[in-house]
């Protein structure tokens, strides 16, 4: 850490820390769970960020628009229905780095990562396999499975995973660069999370997509837990697909719309496939209704039905947070919120656990993981008892993920303590 903590009162410094954060002030933006009457100490931002107050509003704007305009709402609403995927598109072009051309909301993540595929996995005879982290999250897995298997290929042959060195939590990009190289004439697609939900390692985007195009493979990612988590450049990093779902880091709601991104060049090359909708349709002609597929020129053409609205009201409302603070001020205020807690963590050392996650900040967001070598579940019953919101998993690791748009240095102190009197 910058500050020399060890000679300062950690308590203090949480205090000292929490008056001079710039955005303390946003905490008071969000609805806390209670607990014995006071707000819960939520660190599980990572899995379901908290309900912005202002979504209730969005949300009932869309119930009055509709109770008072009927069908007329789709153009004479307060955000037309008919746009109102385009009402996104400039804050998502700013939190992931990319062209308002590249974005859309849409869907849900892990449909969205199956249509990517349907586009940017085309396996030939020669080129047909795709490498992945090893330790993906679920979904992913199943999803590149099933794919794989729809192109009548085998996955134990087709899906190369890259795993950690024995011993190691973590994938080091030596081991990505050698599993490219090794496959290079047979890699059709690179598929990585940014950050891996299990472990919190954020991978090097940049450098992945580098390594895939050298050998002439795609560079896709699964951006769920690395989106309003990391500052990311998607356009310029040459990234050529990737999605992401709303309701962890970016606070839209359970069930929240996903959202992608697709670079600009692919947008624009009719070759590239994509299952087609009204809604993909070029907007000037889609109420022709005629025959004949003609997908817009920009990332939309993605999109084949009509905006969720009331399902993205809650999602509006949370960017329009995101706005005003920016991925910058998030990301400087993460780097110290972390760094705290890894420090309280490892003064604590009656409790057997190691923290898994990479300790260079470049190599991870908000969240720690500590893997647990025994009493895990006691450890996470009494946080749950002392009113902290953590997440636990199979089979014996705890997740925390101190957020810095609504959790405070206290929070963390508190939390620490917590741990510290498990017996
Ligand atoms: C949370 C998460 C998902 C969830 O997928 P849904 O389709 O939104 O249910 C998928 N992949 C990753 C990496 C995740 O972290």
């Amino acid at each position: 850490m910058q500050t020399n903590i060890s000679n300062t009162n950690i308590r203090l410094y949480a205090k000292e820390r929490d008056d001079a954060d710039f955005l303390s002030s946003y905490r008071d933006k969000f609805l806390f769970p209670q607990h014995q009457g006071k707000d819960v100490i939520y660190l599980c931002g990572n899995s379901l960020g908290l309900q912005p107050k202002n979504a209730i509003e969005y949300f009932v704007q869309e119930l009055n628009d509709w109770a008072e305009y009927g069908v007329e709402g789709h153009f004479k609403s307060k955000r037309p229905w008919f746009s109102y995927h385009h009402f996104f598109t400039k804050s998502l072009a700013t939190l992931v780095g990319a062209k308002e051309t590249e974005v859309v909301a849409m869907n849900t993540l892990t449909v969205n990562l199956h249509l990517l595929m349907l586009s940017f996995y085309r396996p030939t005879k020669q080129r047909y396999k795709i490498i992945m982290e090893a330790g993906a999250f679920p979904s992913d897995m199943y999803a590149v499975e099933t794919q794989v298997k729809m192109h009548g290929l085998n996955p134990e042959d087709a899906i190369i995973e890259i795993a950690p060195a024995k011993g190691e939590h973590c994938i080091t990009q030596e081991a990505i660069e050698e599993a490219i190289k090794k496959h290079k004439n047979k890699v059709a697609l690179v598929l990585f999370g940014g950050v891996n939900y299990y472990t919190g390692q954020y991978f090097d985007i940049k450098q992945i997509v580098e390594l895939a195009h050298r050998v002439g493979a795609y560079a896709g990612f699964d951006l769920a837990h690395a989106v309003g988590n990391k500052v990311l450049h998607l356009h310029d990093w040459k990234v050529d697909f990737a999605c992401w779902c709303t309701y962890k880091y970016l606070n839209s709601g359970p069930g929240a719309v996903g959202g992608i991104f697709v670079q600009e060049k692919h947008t624009k090359d009719e070759n590239i496939f994509r299952l087609g909708g009204w809604w993909g349709h070029d907007e000037k002609t889609r109420f022709k209704m005629k025959k004949g597929f003609k997908p817009t020129k920009n990332a939309s053409s993605w999109q084949m039905s009509n905006a969720q609205i009331l399902n993205m009201a809650a999602h509006r409302a949370s960017l329009d947070i995101f706005d005003e603070v920016g991925m910058n001020k998030l990301a400087e205020k993460s780097l110290h919120l972390t760094a705290y807690a890894e420090f309280l963590l490892k003064q604590i050392t009656h409790l057997k656990f190691e923290i898994i996650t990479p300790s260079n900040p470049i190599e991870r967001g908000c969240q720690l993981s500590l893997l647990f070598k025994s009493k895990g579940k006691e450890v996470f019953e009494a946080l749950q008892k002392n009113g902290v919101v953590a997440d636990w998993r199979e089979p014996n690791v705890i997740r925390i993920a101190p957020v810095p748009l609504y959790n405070s240095f206290e929070d963390v102190y508190t939390f620490c303590e917590i741990m510290k009197h498990v017996k």
